[in-house]
Order: C-alpha cells, then sequence, then structure tokens
C-alpha cells in the first residue's frame, strides 16, 4: 500500500508515530501550519514554528525514510488579534520560496468572525502575489455551510487564483458536492470522535466520484490518529472497491494536486 498523507501535524506528534507510518507504507506527508493548542504571543513564536516546519520536521521524517513537506500561513485561530496578524503576515513571503514549502495554508475560517475573513482575503492575496497552491481548512462548528461559502467567495473574488490549485479540507455530506461543482479540490479527515468515519468518507466517495477529492487524517495534538488514511482504504477494499480505485484516492489523486507545485516529488 502506497499512501500520501497530505494533511497532518506531525510538530505534535511522536517519532513513533512516524516509524509506525512509514511501516504503514506512509511515505510522504504534508503538515500546514496550524495552532499549536495554545495561542502564540508574537511574530517571533511564529518563527520559531515555521523553522520547526521547514528544517526540524523534515529531518526528523527522514530517519524513517519519510519526505515531509509543508504549508506556512497565519491559521483562523489566531487571526483575531489584528497586530499579531501585521506582524506574522510579514515575515510569511521569507518562509514560501524554503525547499520543501508547498504554498499557503491551511487558511481559511474559524468563527467566521470578521477579523479572520480580512486576515484571510489578505493571504489569498500573497498566495496570489507568489503563485502558490492554498490549502483551506473549514469551520468545523455548525457554522461550516456558510464558512466554506465564504472562503470560496473570498478564493474567487480574488481574480489570479485558480480553484483547480486549491484544496478545501474538512469537507463533509453539506459541502462537498457544492465544492466539487466550484471547480475546487476537495478533502475529507478522518477523525475518530468527529468529521468523517471511514465509513462516512467511503459513502461521500461512492456519490461524488472519485476525482478532485483526498483524504486525510489532520492527526494532531488532539484526539486523532495518524493511520486513519489506511482504515478507510479497508473499508473501500471490504465493500468491493479494486485496489486501482484505493490507488487513486491514497496515492494518485494528493500527488496530482501537490504536483502543481514543482517542489513536489512523491
Ligand atoms: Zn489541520
Amino acid at each position: 500500500m502506497r499512501i500520501i498523507e497530505p494533511h497532518i501535524h506531525m510538530v505534535s506528534r511522536t517519532t513513533d508515530d512516524y516509524r509506525a507510518m512509514a511501516i504503514a507504507g506512509i511515505h510522504t506527508v504534508t503538515e500546514p501550519a496550524f495552532w499549536a493548542g495554545f495561542d502564540r504571543g508574537s511574530a517571533s513564536g511564529f518563527r520559531d514554528y515555521f523553522h520547526q516546519l521547514t528544517v526540524a520536521e523534515p529531518a526528523r521524517a527522514a530517519r524513517y525514510g519519510i519526505r515531509h513537506y509543508c504549508w506556512i500561513c497565519l491559521n483562523p485561530k489566531e487571526a483575531e488579534d489584528l497586530r499579531l496578524a501585521d506582524d506574522v503576515l510579514q515575515i510569511i513571503p521569507d518562509y514560501l520560496d524554503r525547499p520543501t514549502v508547498l504554498g499557503v495554508g491551511e487558511i481559511g475560517l474559524n468563527k467566521n468572525s470578521r477579523n479572520e475573513l480580512s486576515v484571510l482575503e489578505r493571504q489569498i492575496a500573497i498566495a496570489a502575489d507568489h503563485n502558490q497552491l492554498i490549502l483551506v481548512h473549514t469551520p468545523h462548528l455548525e457554522d461550516k455551510r456558510k464558512g466554506t461559502r465564504l472562503i470560496m467567495d473570498a478564493i474567487r473574488n480574488e481574480r489570479r487564483i485558480d480553484p483547480g490549485r486549491v484544496v478545501i479540507d474538512h469537507g463533509e455530506e453539506h459541502t462537498v458536492g457544492e465544492i466539487l461543482d466550484r471547480g475546487f479540490w476537495v478533502g475529507l479527515t478522518l477523525y475518530p470522535t468527529s468529521k468523517c468515519s471511514p465509513e462516512r468518507a467511503v459513502d461521500l466517495l461512492e456519490i461524488h466520484g472519485m476525482n478532485r477529492i483526498w483524504l486525510n487524517s489532520a492527526a494532531d495534538w488532539g484526539v486523532s490518529d495518524p493511520l486513519a488514511t489506511l482504515k478507510a482504504a479497508e473499508e473501500m477494499r471490504r465493500r468491493g472497491h479494486p485496489q486501482s480505485a484505493i490507488d487513486k484516492v491514497f496515492y494518485d489523486n494528493p500527488r496530482t494536486f501537490l504536483s502543481q507545485c514543482p517542489k513536489f516529488a512523491a
């Protein structure tokens, strides 16, 4: 089994997780910049974090034969403080041309607030200025559909961005169809207690087809499972999907999307 894990927060996982993933056939991971479980107080905290993402984690992953790529941004959970946002947005371009940085992400909305939306629009403009791929986080709570629409509208308003170079992650039953209809890629996140179970994710694949879609664990510091993709692959197998379909969803699709960044190789 060959799997690309396109969304995982390895900074909050153990080295044992790297080893377990390598043994399971996950040899490539991409890590979006996100919240660390606490609010950072200054842009220097983000410099340390971006250093960890671009230098420390690729080295730790390499010890297990895993290629580690990342995405840089200010995440929506810390976008409420506009002074901090000003400082962090200024340093983001310093990191975009690092060899393992694939784009801007995971940007998006958390509570759909006015400040979050203004920081989102500025980061979409940074991505356009620097011709970057975008990875989007959609809200987890009851406002997911509204937040997903606000984000898609903000991207469309920035006319320089091709939706085929944007993946909208944490899609669910009430958002996947609209995301695909508008030309974006969609991500399904497999969480043990929220978001998608393997069964729900495979239902969505059967309903919406297997183009422009990827699955991820989004494993982080909370209750999550870095091997969740294997459980969804097993669910596909159990339902009689051929190995070629499993390979498409877990390897070919993420490779196709990520290869739009010339730095990516899998
Ligand atoms: Zn994430």
